[in-house]
């Protein structure tokens, strides 16, 4: 498979150097040149299939032939080996919880893809690449678990000192071996401006072989599809219209199970949920597409003011608006009405969910109220307690602390400071 810039101001590339380059040279974002739906058998025959089977037939024709299939199933086998529970929460709506993994939230499939496909790169490249990542919180966690260990691949972290959480920061300081967090004395902003910098520096370029490990790479987008397929596998009467609703921030997620759809899975609409930073919902409004600064929430792994995957959304219907709404809806909520949702949900049903599924469940609803004869099925992105303080706050109840994340509370953080662009370019060029 090739991949196009959406720029188209680059040559095509083949799986293998989209993922090694993670943005075109144009600086556009890579796109599959091509979506050959599944046969009719695959979706009928699906309950008899493995989870990693489903994976694996899902994914094949988007990584071949630079991964053999024999490689592929490996890959799988080791990105996929937890659960994926759809949990029933009343008529008409389930949860599909995605944080079974070790850093408990739904990033990890993205990251553990995209790291054994490096790493089996990298075997045959005799020079390391080296992974650069601002993280605001879960990505950082997600990208560093993910990676720790792989050959031929360094990961650098960028964070921002004193603005993660203690569980967050434990999970990408407490690693070692090839994975190294700078902790940047600034804000998330002020990192992201960083790695920004470092892929545009002529003077890296050449002797550091950088990539990035956000939603923008191929290799983390796309296996977040499985997903979908996951959720269907499960669902009880397939006669039924299924809706996915997904808390979404870069909309990497949520375009993933677009593509599916693109497979042929029968999804009859999806829902992109936001806080309120609402330039997409906003969008579907009025047609005008303004992207401005992210403002913070409680379901701050959402926190996005010009979410990156949105142009992939828009390229999957030819830039038509109209077509785009006949099978997509957008609506954004406040904190007060997620805290509501999921005091709401506790108290009706006994779920806990996170701030961020909270908001799923919220779009989910929005939607069923003029489609109420649906059956929908909303993300659960990350652990409640990954988000303890809100959720034990809103919900009056403490929450038990799961084994990957004690684990994690025991060992103690190392991270190198930095201040400016000046010092991280160093660092990179000392350990190349
Ligand atoms: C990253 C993240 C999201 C948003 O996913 P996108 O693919 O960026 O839309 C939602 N919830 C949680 C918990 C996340 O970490």
């Amino acid at each position: 498979m090739n991949y196009y810039s959406l720029e188209r101001n680059s040559i095509e590339v083949s799986f293998k150097e989209a993922v090694i380059r993670g943005i075109a040279p144009d600086r556009g974002l890579y796109f599959p040149e091509h979506i050959r739906p599944l046969r009719s058998s695959f979706f009928r025959d699906i309950n008899t299939l493995s989870n990693e089977e489903i994976a694996f037939r899902a994914m094949r024709q988007f990584v071949s032939p630079e991964i053999p299939e024999k490689i592929l199933r490996e890959i799988l086998a080791k990105t996929l080996d937890f659960d994926f529970p759809l949990v029933h929460i009343e008529k008409g709506v389930a949860a599909l919880e995605l944080y079974h993994g070790p850093t408990m939230a739904f990033k990890d499939v993205g990251a553990r893809f995209m790291a054994h496909c490096l790493g089996y790169f990298s075997q045959d490249n005799n020079q390391e690449v080296t992974v650069l990542v601002a993280t605001s919180g879960d990505t950082g966690g997600a990208v560093a678990n993910g990676f720790l260990g792989v050959e031929g691949v360094k990961v650098v972290i960028l964070y921002p000192s004193g603005k993660v959480s203690d569980i967050q920061e434990r999970q990408l300081t407490t690693l070692g071996n090839n994975i190294t967090a700078l902790e940047v004395d600034g804000t998330f902003d002020d990192c992201q401006a960083m790695v920004k910098s470092a892929f545009l520096d002529d003077e890296l370029e050449g002797r550091v072989r950088l990539t990035s490990a956000n939603s923008i790479n191929v290799a983390r987008w796309l296996p977040q599809m499985i997903y979908y397929f996951l959720a269907y596998k499960m669902m009880q009467d397939k006669r039924q219209q299924l809706v996915f609703a997904v808390p979404s921030g870069n909309f990497g997620n949520i375009c993933a199970g677009m593509v599916a759809q693109r497979l042929g899975l029968p999804v009859s609409h999806f829902v992109a949920a936001t806080n309120i930073n609402d330039t997409v919902p906003q969008f579907m409004e009025s047609g005008q597409y303004e992207p401005k600064p992210s403002s913070p929430t409680i379901s701050n792994a959402m926190d996005v003011g010009d979410p990156s995957n949105f142009v992939r959304i828009l390229h999957l219907y030819n830039d038509q608006l109209p077509n785009l709404a006949s099978t997509f809806s957008s609506y954004s909520f406040t904190d007060q009405m997620t805290r509501e949702a999921m005091a709401d949900l506790y108290q009706r049903t006994g779920y806990i969910a996170d701030p961020h599924g909270a908001v799923g469940y919220l779009g989910l609803k929005k939607y069923q109220e003029s489609n109420p004869e649906c059956f929908g099925i909303f993300l659960e992105t990350a652990h409640p307690i990954k988000f303890r303080d809100v959720v034990e706050d809103t919900l009056n109840t403490e929450l038990e602390v799961p084994k990957q994340i004690k684990a994690v509370l025991d060992k103690d953080k190392t991270s190198i400071p930095v201040k400016t662009y000046e010092e991280l370019r160093s660092y990179l060029l000392s350990v190349n």
